[in-house]
Parts: structure tokens; C-alpha cells; sequence
């Protein structure tokens, strides 16, 4: 089956006893056994079904089981935001004296994770430009535990090369972690690429608009521990697994993924080529647009289509405010893959704690506008732009 079909079509984990079309949402903490061998063989992991709702639930396993299905990992967590799964994964790898190889290109969050929260237990890490594949190689020593990078990063839009960056994993016999939040998975093979785990806030693409927040974390099962400290451990003791209202939700949310990406990606393609044309907009950053430096690159890793979110630079910070102001249509927020076009200026939000010169070697210009291309006629959010930048 074609992957819109398994999106739509997989069936529950276990049948439901009323048959519920859709997929069933399970509420409930507690889940009851006929024998106590039966208890104690799940407790203890002989037998898999759900006992306690912190670490499994129906309807979160039947969304893992459908990314599972559309992925081709072999092992699916989900939790409950895109920082529970960043967070979560590194727990699983990384230990007090190790080290993440890293880029300063970096989701603000993910960032302060690492250098911030990781770093007060003893976890280093080094950031470096992970597409100059010599510095990495450099960086990456005997405490190295794994190489993290975002696959588009965020408002940069640099795209590194997956498959020279696993070879110095391979090397190392350390694993590549990418976040994938910006493309969605059903588009790409990061495993072809090699890839050893992705991880993604399905708050974006999966949510189906911005309805609830999500991380999933995709095993492709080359290190057969990291699934064994996420399922055996951390689930259990961290305690951030999915909670069962998103996971219907974001159920739902894939089942119309494929219709709603193709055309939040064609949408910001058109929007890209026209916002070059307007006088006010100094420059347009977008992977789909064939001058780009990193456009040959991200079509052979990700396919033809290049994503919803496009960074343009004004004049001043002066315009970016001016212009936010201006907006009646696109919306003042954050988040990303909304069914409604948002605009933000990054370095005064998300970076806006970050001291100055932090963001100049982030490349977080306050020159910078992000955009995500929503759901809308595209004519109507250009217009909108044009109007605001007017
Ligand atoms: C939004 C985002 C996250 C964090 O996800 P949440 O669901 O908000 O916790 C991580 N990485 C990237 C690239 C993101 O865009």
C-alpha cells in the first residue's frame, strides 16, 4: 500500500469491541487483568498491553504504530511535546562527561537543552558548523555520544550532508540524530541517508493545525540500546509519554498530512518566487528557490517539495516591527505548519533572551522575519504582505 492508504487505512493495534471507525480514544489511567500471571508478565515486560497510562496507552500506540507503519522504524515513541522527545533521546544517549557534536544553528530550546539544562549534569558539547564535514570530524572525539542536527535549521534554512555526516558517526560507532520537524517523515528516507534516529515536534505538520502539542522519536534500530532506555527507563521514570487526547487528535492530523503538506509546500513555493519581487524585501530564503545555496542539496535529501517556512529579511528591525504591525490577514504568533499563515521575528521572541552576541554567531539576524505558509489562498497572503510591507 501506498503510504496515504496506510496513513488512512491501518487498523488498531487491537480491534475495537464496538468497532469504532475512527480511532478510539482511551482517557483512562488504569487498565484491569483477568489473572495475576497476566499481570505480572506485562508488568515485567513478557507481555505487551497497556498497564498504567504513563507508559502506554491505546491510542498513543496506535499512532505509533501507524508512523511505524509510514516510517519503516523499527521503534516509534511518542511524547508529549517536541522538546519531551529532544530531551528524551538525549537522555538516551548522552551521560555525565560525554559530548554532543552539535551546530549553533539550533531551535532556541534545543539549544538551552544542551547548553543549558544538559550541561549542569555534566553533559558537554560541541558546536560546530556541521557543514564544513572537516570541522566535524575535528570535533568528534572518544567521548563523542552522537551527532545532532536539525535537517533544515530554523530561521537559517542551512541544509548539512546527512550522508557524510554518518560516515563520521559510523566512524566513531556513534549515532546521527536528526530533528525533522520541517519536512515530514512521509516525504523523506532519512535512514537511506543514514540517519540513525529522527526526532520531531508533531506539534507542526501532525497536530492538523496547531491543534496539540507532540515529539515523536523514530528508531531505525541501529543501536539497539536507545530503544531499550527509552521504553525500559525513561518512559517510566521521566514520565513524558504522549497524552491520549493528542494522540487522537494528531491521528487524525496524519491522515490528511499528505493533502495538507503537498499544499502548504506548493503554497510556499509560489509565495517564495512572488515575495522576490517586492520592493521592501531585501532577501527571500527559501530551499525551493533554485539560487539557493543549499536547493541541489535539499531536493536529493528531502525530494521535490521544500517545506512551508520561509525567512525574509527587511531593512531594519524598525521594518520587521512596522511590518508585523501592519499584518490583518497572516498571524502575530509562533508555531510552525499552522493551517493558518504566522509570522514572527525570531530574535526578539524565541531568541529574545539570548545575549547579542550569541545570536551573530547563530546567524539570528534582527533583520529577519520567518514565515509559515499556511493553509489560505496564496494570492490573498501575498497580497496581505505586499500591503503590509507597503
Ligand atoms: C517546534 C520545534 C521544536 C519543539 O517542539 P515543541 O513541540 O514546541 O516542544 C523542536 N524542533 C524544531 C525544529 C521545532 O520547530
Amino acid at each position: 500500500m501506498k503510504k496515504q492508504t496506510i496513513a488512512i487505512d491501518t487498523k488498531s493495534v487491537r480491534p475495537d469491541v464496538y468497532g469504532s471507525l475512527s480511532v478510539p480514544l482511551y482517557t483512562n489511567v488504569s487498565f484491569e487483568f483477568d489473572d495475576a500471571s497476566l499481570m505480572a508478565d506485562v508488568f515485567t515486560g513478557r507481555v505487551k498491553a497497556p498497564d498504567y497510562a504513563r507508559v502506554e496507552n491505546p491510542t498513543v500506540t496506535n499512532l505509533e504504530y501507524r508512523v511505524q507503519r509510514l516510517s519503516g522504524a523499527a521503534h516509534v515513541t511518542a511524547f508529549n511535546s517536541g522538546m519531551a522527545a529532544i530531551s528524551n533521546i538525549l537522555f538516551a544517549v548522552t551521560a555525565k562527561g560525554r559530548r554532543i557534536i552539535t551546530s549553533r544553528h539550533l531551535f532556541g530550546n534545543t539549544l538551552s537543552l544542551i547548553t543549558g539544562t544538559l550541561k549542569r549534569f555534566g553533559v558537554e558539547s560541541t558546536l560546530c558548523d556541521l557543514t564544513n564535514t572537516d570541522e566535524v570530524e575535528a570535533a568528534a572525539d572518544d567521548d563523542s555520544c552522537c551527532i545532532y542536527l536539525e535537517i533544515m535549521t530554523n530561521p537559517q534554512l542551512e541544509v548539512a550532508d546527512l550522508k557524510a555526516l554518518s560516515q563520521i558517526a559510523r566512524k566513531r560507532g556513534i549515532p546521527l540524530i536528526a530533528d525533522s520537524t520541517v519536512i515530514p517523515f512521509t516525504e523523506t528516507s532519512l535512514k537511506d541517508l543514514g540517519v540513525d534516529v529522527e526526532v520531531l515536534s508533531s506539534t507542526k505538520y501532525l497536530s492538523g493545525g496547531g491543534t496539540s502539542l507532540g515529539g515523536l522519536v523514530l528508531d531505525y534500530g541501529t543501536f539497539p540500546q536507545i530503544n531499550e532506555r527509552i521504553k525500559g527507563d525513561l518512559l517510566f521514570n521521566v514520565g513524558a509519554y504522549m497524552n491520549p487526547y493528542s494522540a487522537y487528535q494528531q491521528t487524525l492530523g496524519l491522515e490528511t498530512l499528505d493533502v495538507r503538506y503537498k499544499r502548504q509546500a506548493a503554497n510556499a513555493l509560489y509565495i517564495a518566487q512572488e515575495l522576490r519581487k517586492i520592493k521592501g524585501i531585501e532577501r527571500v530564503t527559501y530551499t525551493g528557490l533554485e539560487d539557493n545555496p543549499f536547493y541541489e542539496l535539499a531536493r536529493k535529501q528531502f525530494g521535490p517539495t521544500s517545506g512551508a517556512m520561509i525567512a525574509i529579511d527587511l531593512k531594519s528591525k524598525d521594518a520587521c516591527f512596522r511590518f508585523l504591525n501592519n499584518l490583518k490577514l497572516v498571524h502575530r504568533a509562533t508555531n510552525l505548519f499552522d493551517n493558518r499563515t504566522l509570522a514572527i521575528h525570531p530574535a526578539s521572541t524565541i531568541f529574545g533572551l539570548f545575549p547579542e552576541q550569541q545570536l551573530r554567531e547563530n546567524d539570528v539576524r534582527d533583520t529577519t522575519i520567518r514565515l509559515s505558509i499556511g493553509l489560505e489562498d496564496p494570492d490573498d497572503i501575498l497580497e496581505d504582505i505586499r500591503l503590509a510591507i507597503g
